[in-house]
């Protein structure tokens, strides 16, 4: 199957031809830890990880590595320690996890190496030598600064002169910059701020030096993918190819530069004094008097809109994308053959299944929502009420290539099958998680006055022994059916 991937790079759609398929590499910038994502950052996330997925479709599982860095180290992160009292390292350890919890309930697997920009310093500072060494940085008052105008293709990535570049910029020149354009490679830390010894003091890195770093020790001076949101084109990646392009001048960096485009969210930019600033997390679990929305539905959303395309984020898009899923998962759910078929060997059943059209779609530059619509077409002969399906009837390849087809896209319909079986054993519970919650919330509010908390732990212990999971904090208490959840032993206990 030939992939073809639009290169902001060539500004062309081209035929993806990796340097080596035994090792196919890919770098994708990843988070600043300070703060949780917000569902912007999710983009990037599900369309690189779709990417990953159609590689490793292609050259197999241990053919491919994919990078995805945390900067752990950065001002906005000086900030929120110095406000909250809290240590860095308590911050950005905290933020790292609920990244990554929100990510992959967003369908995404995690990239095959998360190095933190922290552990990286000293290959941060072994670059910065190097450029200082051939002519294209220099130090000056603690600072090492790259010359842009030492790097003649210096723009070349988002179509910028160096001229157009400082017409442009209305910030004030720092005294020790020899052009107005050139960027921060190391700077100087006080005393009170992360810092680590360097030939030029005690400092700390710029933000682009970190992928030139990371990505030059983990996947070498030339590799293949490298990604992002297009906001990063400029000025983060065109550094981060200035940085690296000198450093090792015969490697070249990455081959094909792939951008996706911003999201926006009913239809204005997001913005928190706008009202509509919501983070990964606030979806998921429900916000602002919304339900949540299962990280299967969010990915759906997200892939019925082309990458290079602005994205919408709407609450009419998740309900319609809600009837999809829960149709689709009533097909496989009334086939259970094709579950315990892609069980058996969940690799070989994808690479059998996926549908032509669909995996022709995804390597036609990712084009996920035609592939969407491709299993939608696909799915419309079996969908509940069409009848039972033996695995061998004709229409049985139409229920294997929809499961396959959504599993190459990262949308588990398995686990959406799962919440639907949970959601029915609930309400056949006629609303006891609901009521048991605001009886242990009364409970805890008591024993808050008391100090006698058994009541509590002994409710708490008879929850979990039902298979509940229980979450109590001081605004209330939240009950949700765990895989294990057994509705009979709620028998009992509201009485
Ligand atoms: P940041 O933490 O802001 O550097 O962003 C992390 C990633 O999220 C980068 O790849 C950004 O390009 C991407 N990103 C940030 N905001 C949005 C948005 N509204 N839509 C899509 N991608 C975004
Ligand atoms: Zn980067």
């Amino acid at each position: 199957m030939t992939i073809k991937l639009t290169n902001s790079k060539t500004r062309k759609k081209e035929i993806f031809e990796p340097i080596d398929p035994n090792n196919v590499r890919m770098y994708v910038c990843g988070p600043t830890v300070y703060d949780r994502a917000h569902i912007g950052n999710a983009r990037p996330v599900i369309v690189f990880d779709v990417l990953y997925r159609l590689l490793r479709h292609v050259y197999g599982p241990e053919h491919v590595t994919y990078v995805r860095n945390f900067t752990d180290v950065d001002d906005k992160i000086n900030v929120r320690a110095a406000e909250s009292g809290r240590s860095i390292r308590e911050i950005t350890d905290e933020t790292t996890q609920w990244y990554l919890d929100d990510m992959r309930a967003v369908g995404a697997m995690d990239p095959d190496q998360m190095p933190r920009a922290t552990e990286f310093i000293g290959a941060m500072i072994s670059m910065i030598e190097g450029l200082i060494a051939n002519g294209h940085a220099y130090a000056a008052e603690g600072h090492v600064l790259f010359s842009v105008e030492s790097y003649k293709d210096y723009g070349k990535l988002s179509g910028r002169s160096i001229d157009d570049m400082i017409a442009g910029a209305r910030v004030e020149v720092a005294p020790y910059k020899r052009n107005p354009m050139d960027f921060v490679l190391w700077k100087p830390s006080s005393d009170d701020l992360p810092g680590w010894e360097s030939p030029w003091g005690r400092g700390r890195p710029g933000w682009h030096i970190e992928c030139s770093a990371m990505s030059y020790e983990l996947l070498g001076e030339t590799f293949d993918i490298h990604g992002g949101g297009n906001d990063l084109m400029f000025p983060h990646h065109e550094n981060e190819i200035a940085q690296s392009c000198c450093a090792h001048p015969q490697g070249g960096f990455a081959r094909y530069w792939l951008h996706n485009e911003m999201l926006q969210v009913e239809g204005k930019k997001m913005s928190k004094s706008l009202g509509n600033f919501f983070t990964v997390r606030d979806l998921l679990d429900g916000h602002d008097g919304m339900p949540g929305v299962p990280g299967e539905v969010i990915r759906f959303v997200f892939l019925s809109t082309h990458y290079r395309k602005p994205m919408d984020w709407t609450a009419e898009k998740a309900r319609i994308a809600e009837i999809q899923l829960t149709n689709w998962a009533q097909v496989i759910r009334a086939h259970p053959w094709a579950i315990a078929e892609k069980n058996l060997n969940p690799e070989k059943f994808s690479q059998s299944w996926v549908p032509v059209d669909v995996l022709a779609a995804i390597s036609d530059d990712l084009n996920t929502s035609l592939a969407i619509s491709q299993l939608i077409a696909l799915s419309k002969p079996v969908l509940p009420g069409s009848g039972f399906f033996e695995p061998d009837s004709e229409e049985a390849s139409n229920i294997r290539g929809l499961l396959a087809g959504c599993d190459i896209l990262g949308i588990d319909l398995v686990k959406y099958l799962e919440r639907i079986l949970l959601k029915e054993k609930e309400t056949q519970g006629d609303g006891r998680l609901a009521k048991l919650a605001d009886h242990l919330f009364a409970l805890r509010q008591a024993a808050m006055e008391t100090k006698d908390f058994s009541a509590v732990d002994e409710m708490k212990t008879a929850l979990l022994d039902a298979g509940v999971e229980v979450r109590m904090s001081k605004t209330g208490v939240e009950l949700e059916p765990g895989p294990n959840f057994d509705v009979a032993k709620l028998e009992g206990l509201l009485s």
